[in-house]
């Protein structure tokens, strides 16, 4: 069977049409935007998917939604900290009530990271982190072949390491955040530019932070892999790559964590949705094959 497979960021929500075995069908996306409310919001989402139920013939069986965090798993709660119209908000019963399916929410990040060991660069590793280098930086990491959850559920907000020491001050509250520094928004809030029209240097001090970020939780957790998604990252290429890679190899000094590689995810511009079908697989909404 089909199901729904929900992505939201900070300046997006995608939506597609996954099948059990991992193929993406059909997607649409729809902007965030700053002004609409939390009602506004749920409604241009609930169109889009609504619309790409109504193409898929035997209907959907399943929902799996992939969040900005931070959520409130027990509750089924959003609270997207870069989505201020969404406070609270209580997602999984209203995509339950309006499709009548069984919904797996979890964070988008971590949906990644189960992507990629799914159908991704991961398969077959299992100690290994996910990111998302994107609007916002965010990490689902899976140790001894296990997604870490966390106390709350929040387990991998690797935006939330502080990178530079007093640094500019993050949305979070802290200064110095590895996302008030190297994420999109702060790539906009720094130079005035979007990051796609970032310079070579611009592109390499992001990879440096990202990469020196890394090693530290490389480093505690001992992972074997690390892999990142996002439209900065990919957007900067191989400046991003060369240097985050350089970062993370000169700030691993023990001998158990030589050789640990950053690459590019292995499903691209499809590793979110992707992600998010996996949610639903991973929580038992369909079969695991
Ligand atoms: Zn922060």
């Amino acid at each position: 069977m089909t199901g729904l497979a929900i992505d939201i960021g900070a300046s997006k929500i995608a939506v597609a049409l996954v099948t059990e075995q991992g193929v993406l069908l059909e997607q649409q996306s729809l902007p965030t935007r700053q002004d609409q409310n939390s009602e506004d919001l749920y409604t241009s989402l609930y169109k889009v998917a609504r619309s790409l139920q109504e193409t898929c013939n035997e209907g959907v069986a399943w929902c799996g939604v992939g969040c900005a965090g931070p959520l409130d798993l027990t509750r089924g709660l959003v609270s997207p900290i870069n989505i201020p119209a969404w406070n609270a908000f209580s997602l999984r019963e209203r995509l339950e009530q309006d499709f009548s399916v069984p919904v797996a929410l979890d964070l988008d990040a971590k949906a990644l990271a189960l992507g990629e060991g799914w159908r991704g660069a991961a398969q077959g590793v299992d100690n290994y982190m996910a990111m998302v280098v994107s609007s916002g930086i965010g990490a689902g990491i899976v140790v001894d072949g296990h997604i870490l959850d966390g106390r709350t559920g929040n387990a991998g907000h690797i935006g939330h390491i502080v990178a530079v020491p007093g640094g500019r001050r993050c949305v979070c509250g802290v200064a110095g955040c590895l996302e008030a520094e190297a994420s999109g928004l702060a790539i906009l809030a720094k130079t005035g530019r979007p990051p796609r029209q970032a310079v070579p240097s611009l592109r390499q001090e992001v990879g440096r932070l990202v990469g020196e970020t890394v090693a530290q939780v490389v480093t505690v957790l001992d992972l074997e892999l690390v892999l990142v998604a996002g439209s900065v990252a990919l957007g900067f290429g191989q400046d991003f790559f060369d240097s985050a890679q350089a970062a993370l190899s000169s700030h691993l000094g023990m001998p158990y964590a030589q050789g640990v590689q950053i690459r590019p995810v292995g499903l691209g511009a499809s590793a979110p949705l992707i992600g998010a079908a996996s949610i639903a697989r991973a929580q038992g909404l369909f079969g695991q094959q």
